[in-house]
């Protein structure tokens, strides 16, 4: 099998009918970024920031993170990366910063609210990526937004940092985009206003299904409870991809969702061009999308969610059709 991927990695990745789809990396250290060569990935779809947080005693210096950064950068070559922002708070705590105990931290101060709240932290590590980055592209992106007033206030923060540099004379990076991550439900009934801000989305499935269903992501009693193929998932997502072909901008998903191939297929169908994995599971979902159909994928999944009737998931229906295409 892995010798059957190894194969499939020079192959353009292409669908049966001629869509392009990129497939990229979720990585958080430099020990990821091999994974790139071997899997033959388009870039880093969600560099997770914080875990040269977690696994430091301190709190990482300026030239740290700007070390870090610009590695990843040198090791991703001509492939883009996209950082995002501290994600701490809820799961994910520093032992050397003081957190107050909190009876839901999922729900509480964490991402990017401690970002606007602790706004030298963020903006060290703005400055540190666009530091990083000077003379090539730099993609970032805000964990966590829950409203269009949060991402606006970040995106201000990170263009006050692009001047200071400017100002004393640093090289800038070649192209700047700041992304949102979609992963509150609340962004969803703001979609349109944020796309018309943003530079891009990126879906947060792992905590988007959580909030959604209100189903702790790491609760094994409410990890097959709810059906990520479930019509409501399915009209949320679909829902974020018309926002971002609408507002012109690219819409890529960086969860456990995209890595799963029935559900891959099902985000294909939804409008998804860009999705990114674990580096495991790019071979298996580049296997499936070289033998599908997307624009037959699309109106079975459209059938099936404008017409959910009740159903709690279309898993057994996109089994079926996968298995007769
Ligand atoms: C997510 O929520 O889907 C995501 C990609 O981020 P994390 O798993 O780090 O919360
Ligand atoms: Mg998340």
């Amino acid at each position: 099998r892995q010798e059957q991927y190894r194969k499939l990695r020079d192959l353009p990745c292409v669908t049966r009918d001629g869509v392009d789809v990129a497939l990229h990396l979720n990585a958080g250290l430099m020990v990821d970024l091999p994974h790139l060569a071997e899997t033959g990935a388009a870039g880093i779809g969600l560099f997770r920031t914080e875990l040269q947080f977690m696994i430091s005693e301190r709190l990482p210096t300026m030239s740290e993170q700007i070390a870090l950064y610009r590695s990843v950068l040198e090791a991703a070559g001509s492939r883009p990366v996209t950082f995002r922002t501290l994600d701490i708070g809820g799961d994910k705590v520093l032992p050397y910063m003081r957190q107050m105990e909190e009876e839901n931290p999922a729900l509480g101060w964490r991402a990017i609210r401690i970002g606007l709240d602790r706004p030298g932290l963020l903006r060290a590590q703005i400055r540190a990526m666009l530091k990083a980055a000077a003379g090539r592209p730099l993609k970032i992106m805000l964990p966590m937004v829950a409203t269009v007033d949060e991402f606006t206030r970040a995106k201000d923060l990170v263009a006050r940092e692009r001047l200071h540099l400017d100002r004393h004379g640093y090289e800038p990076p070649s192209d700047l985009r700041l992304g949102v991550m979609v992963e509150v439900p609340s962004l969803l009934f703001q979609i349109e206003e944020i796309a018309a801000r943003a530079d891009f989305l990126s879906v947060g499935s792992n905590d988007l299904m959580q909030f959604l269903f209100a189903a702790d992501r790491e609760n094994p009693q409410m990890a097959n409870r709810f059906d990520a193929l479930h019509p409501a998932c399915l009209r949320a997502l679909r829902l974020v991809a018309r926002a971002g072909e609408k507002a012109g901008i690219p819409v890529t998903l960086c969860g456990e969702l995209g890595g799963r191939p029935l559900e891959a297929m099902a985000l294909l169908a939804l409008g998804y061009r860009s999705l990114s994995m674990s580096p495991a599971s790019v071979g298996p979902i580049k296997a499936m999308l070289l033998s599908l159909e997307v624009a037959r994928a699309r109106e079975t999944v459209d059938a099936l969610i404008d017409d959910a009737g009740g159903l709690a998931t279309i898993r057994p229906h996109l089994a079926e059709f996968a298995e007769k295409h």
